[in-house]
């Protein structure tokens, strides 16, 4: 099984007093895990007739968003 992979550089950008101090990094359409992309689970009814649940993971999109929030502070290193 092939995987992809990811990588985020994580580098201070222009800042100022009193600015804020937080970064926030989007990463978009990965495949989502509990339905292995497809947007569906197969179910059966009481007649055994089968039909597509949607995924409650990712609401039937096959796909997730990842929303990171990198907060940056003084180093207390000195
Ligand atoms: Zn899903």
């Amino acid at each position: 099984m092939s995987k992809e992979r990811r990588m985020i550089e994580i580098t201070p950008g222009r800042m100022s007093p009193g600015g804020r101090m937080t970064d926030r990094i989007e990463s978009r359409g990965h495949s989502c895990p509990y339905c292995q992309g497809n947007g569906y689970h197969w179910q059966e009814d009481e007649w055994q007739e089968r039909y597509k649940q949607e995924c409650p993971i990712c609401n039937g999109s096959g796909r997730l968003d990842a929303l990171i929030t990198v907060e940056w502070r003084a180093s207390d290193n000195v």
